[in-house]
């Protein structure tokens, strides 16, 4: 091994370097049907398929103590393990809980955070199974879940050229939350509530899936731009967007808020979708589904990579976006 190599850290590498890294050595076995790098793998038993994803969110990183009740973290640390098995079409099934926990915390808090996993994991349909408890400098809340898979398998993979891109909801008030949460100003409670109480897609998503609408998936946690950039990575073709079709909420534009708030703000939990010419037309038509808005915001093209353009078809540059843990280039860390 190089020196360089030796040297190499996480900041250096970043989440997506590291995790690039590792793939090709794990996600092999016996009824493995999609491996890592998806938002769900997919094992097979003997009667049907499964996803399994896991995500945490750790104090310091993802959220502050005054930002969150316990009650909404645990919801919300259900909710974005809901997002990966939506985004591929699934039904909530089957969770195991991790809480790392300080040991000065109060267990009423404790006791609050674990009844809003429970509470969650129920509206949502799901169990919680089982977990495990640990002493830790930070509060974290780890979520492993199991779903029912679909017949139809979609994942990030699926996208071709002429495809339409889609995406449910609006995007942007989390990070708007955020941002005002972070420079201490007002947070309006429709924002707040989208970075405290962020609903997962699930109706959305089962239906887009099983109906074939979709030919590709992914759901929007770090940020639309990165997150589509990693669809078209994984399907081997390119996107552009149109800037001023992103749907934001109407208080987002009554605020003014700042357009990267919406393309590369993260922690939204939509939906963005590859659709097929042949179903476009209906999508655009019904405007909802699964209960959810749905927009048209731009189209698969060949090529690489991912282009913002304005109404007038010029290229928009938007700051390096999205969130990498780890990448010493990427945008600041939703918590300083
Ligand atoms: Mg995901």
């Amino acid at each position: 091994m190089a020196p360089q190599r030796r040297k190499a850290t996480l900041s250096s590498l970043g989440e997506f370097g590291f995790l690039a890294s590792v793939l090709g050595a794990v996600g092999r076995g016996r009824g493995v049907r999609v491996g890592p790098g998806q938002d769900c793998a997919v094992v097979k038993s003997a009667t049907r398929s499964w996803l399994l994803t896991i995500d945490s969110l750790v104090e310091g990183v993802h959220f502050r103590r005054q930002w969150l009740t316990p009650y909404q973290l645990g919801g919300k640390s259900f909710a974005i393990n809901a997002s990966d098995i939506a985004a591929m079409g699934g039904v909530p099934r089957y969770a195991l809980v991790n809480l790392a926990v300080p040991a000065e915390y109060p267990v009423r808090s404790l006791q609050r955070l674990q009844s809003g996993i429970v509470r969650a994991a129920h509206d949502y349909g799901a169990a919680v199974v089982g977990g495990n408890l640990t002493g830790s400098a930070q509060l974290s809340v780890t979520i492993a879940l199991v779903g029912e898979c679909p017949e139809r398998q979609v994942t990030r993979a699926g996208a071709r050229p002429g495809d339409h891109l889609f995406v449910t909801g609006t995007l942007g008030d989390a990070a708007l939350a955020v941002a005002r949460l972070q420079q201490r100003r007002p947070v309006p409670p429709a924002v707040l509530h989208r970075f405290s109480t962020p609903a997962a897609r699930v109706q959305a998503g089962q239906t887009l899936v099983q109906r074939g609408w979709v030919s590709a998936m992914i759901d929007v946690s770090d940020g639309l731009l990165q997150d589509l950039g990693h669809l078209c990575e994984q399907s081997d073709v390119a996107a552009w967007i149109a800037a001023g079709k992103v749907p934001r909420s109407r208080v987002f534009r009554r605020l003014r808020a700042e357009d990267r708030l919406a393309l590369a703000g993260g922690e939204d939990y939509e939906l963005l979708c590859a659709v097929p010419p042949r179903f476009a037309a209906r999508l655009r038509q019904m405007r909802r589904v699964g209960g959810c808005p749905i927009t048209e915001i731009g189209q698969i093209v060949t090529g690489r990579g991912v282009r913002v353009v304005d109404s007038s078809g010029r290229l928009v540059r938007i700051e390096a976006g999205g969130y990498d843990h780890f990448a010493s280039r990427s945008q600041a860390a939703p918590v300083d």
